[in-house]
């Protein structure tokens, strides 16, 4: 899905599992030397398009007051309202009617996703929270909550800022996480914000002069398939019906 009107990005590996999921990049003709909350405000209700785009925006959407840090907020029942989770830098679920957002601007946005379509993670994760960790508690809090094991996550990881833009290659070490933690697919964009800022925000380049990009994950409401799978009557990959 690509829209023509917003930049909204999706990347092929998640597209075989069981999620809506965008990307949403820079937005054109944002002046972004106004007041950082006035260009915040335009951006959210671009960003409100996009869910509406993606046909999420029927849904509680869930994001996290961001710090860098490496707690995992657990949405396992339904959502009454939209909600942010203070210190948060990871949200995992096995709702249906969330969305999960996270918004970065060169720190990375980790997308997991059982390929069951059993529940999803969006991860907050720059250079700080990589280094605590965030991804690798992720993958665990998958476990322990949903009991999704590692082989049936597919880990994608959003552009990001990358040397020889920052000293710093976390998107390398979040790869390794991800290995470590016992996923075998691990998939990463390979692309530097800071490299393109015609299609992305960097924080660096712009030197804190800038916007957000925004991560959004929702699991599929079709769940037929999973039905199937959990009923035990008949074991069918995944990819064979979606
Ligand atoms: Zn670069």
């Amino acid at each position: 899905m690509r829209s023509s009107v917003l930049p909204i990005e999706t990347f092929t590996a998640l597209e075989r599992a069981g999620c809506v999921h965008g990307f949403v990049g820079r937005v054109a003709g944002i002046e972004l030397s106004h007041a950082k909350a006035v260009v915040l405000d335009i951006l959210n209700k671009i960003h409100r398009q996009a869910r509406e785009i993606l046909g999420l925006d029927n849904r509680k959407f869930i994001t996290a007051r961001q710090v860098h840090g490496n707690k995992i907020a657990v949405v396992d029942s339904p959502a009454e309202s939209d909600h942010s989770f203070e210190d948060c830098d990871g949200l995992i679920t096995n709702q249906r009617d969330v969305c999960l957002g996270v918004y970065v601007a060169d720190c990375c946005a980790v997308y997991l996703v059982d390929r069951n379509a059993r529940a999803i993670g969006l991860v907050h994760s720059g250079k700080k929270g990589t280094a605590l960790g965030v991804v690798r508690n992720a993958v665990t809090s998958m476990r322990e909550e949903f009991g999704i094991t590692s082989d049936d996550i597919i880990a994608q990881l959003s552009p990001c800022i990358r040397p020889p833009h920052y000293e710093i290659d976390f998107a390398a070490e979040i790869v390794r996480q991800c290995r470590d933690a016992g996923i075998k697919e691990v998939h990463d964009s390979g692309v530097c914000t800071a490299c393109d800022l015609q299609r992305y925000y960097s924080y660096r380049a712009e030197k804190g002069r800038t916007g957000r990009m925004l991560a959004l994950l929702g699991l599929k409401e079709d769940i037929g398939f999973v039905r199937k799978v959990w009923d035990g009557t008949e074991l069918v990959p995944p990819s064979s019906e979606i």
